[in-house]
């Protein structure tokens, strides 16, 4: 069945139906739920407003292929694939990509060689925070981890740290790290602001660790914590 074919078959079958209008609905408050999530800045409220669009709209779909008698609907086989894969790309991805960091960078937990860091840390996010053996200075979270080179280790004071510390933090709260939002950057053919990212990031770590904190880190490595 062509394209044409297919609108024909939903036009002739919704007007026949009194489901009508709970299509007419859904497709109305996915729309509604697309338009405001790309408005939205902050990027967990913004994926959340995101998946609800699409379940309102796979809703949409899963009633109309309910009603319809029609076979062979290519569309919504295409459709059904792309939700089922993006939404398993979104919660799944990141779940998995920590782990292959740990692996890769045969990163340590924190713990084994200062003892406040993972305790500060666990207070600001439900995150663990790795070490990893690289004299070049670098932070930077993935999924639900941190991870802090050897270098980076070695350059901060406490206080440095504790500011590198909450704005990663903030990261994970947000989950905006990647993959996780560059798969929904791809999704939605928009990426949120880098630098308004950051400086999100940075407005907390000063909230928690003081200004001044995050501005000596910041010089000490500009650029290398992200
Ligand atoms: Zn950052």
């Amino acid at each position: 069945m062509n394209l044409l074919g297919e609108i024909n078959c939903f036009a002739v079958c919704l007007k026949l139906s009194e489901f009508a209008m709970l299509v007419a609905l859904l497709i109305v408050i996915s729309i509604s739920l697309l338009a405001a999530s790309f408005m939205i800045k902050m990027p967990k409220h913004r994926l959340l407003t995101f998946v609800s669009a699409q379940i309102a709209a796979f809703l949409a779909i899963i009633t109309t292929f309910y009603l319809m008698k029609c076979d062979g609907m290519l569309t919504i086989y295409l459709y059904s694939g792309y939700a089922v894969i993006s939404t398993a790309l979104i919660f799944g991805v990141q779940r998995f990509y920590d782990r292959l960091m740990i692996k890769r960078l045969n990163a340590k937990p924190i713990s084994n060689v200062i003892g406040w860091v993972q305790e500060f840390t666990g207070r600001l996010a439900n995150a663990t925070v790795y070490y990893y053996d690289a004299a070049v200075p670098r932070a930077f979270a993935a999924g639900k981890s941190i991870f802090v080179s050897f270098g980076l280790l070695e350059m901060l004071s406490d206080d440095e740290l504790k500011a590198v510390l909450a704005h990663e933090a903030w990261h994970i709260r947000n989950n905006n790290r990647a993959p996780y939002m560059k798969q929904l950057a791809i999704m939605t053919f928009s990426s949120p602001g880098r630098e308004e990212i950051e400086e999100l990031a940075d407005r907390y770590a000063a909230e928690i660790a003081g200004s001044e904190a995050l501005s000596r880190a910041r010089s000490k490595l500009d650029k290398v914590f992200i």
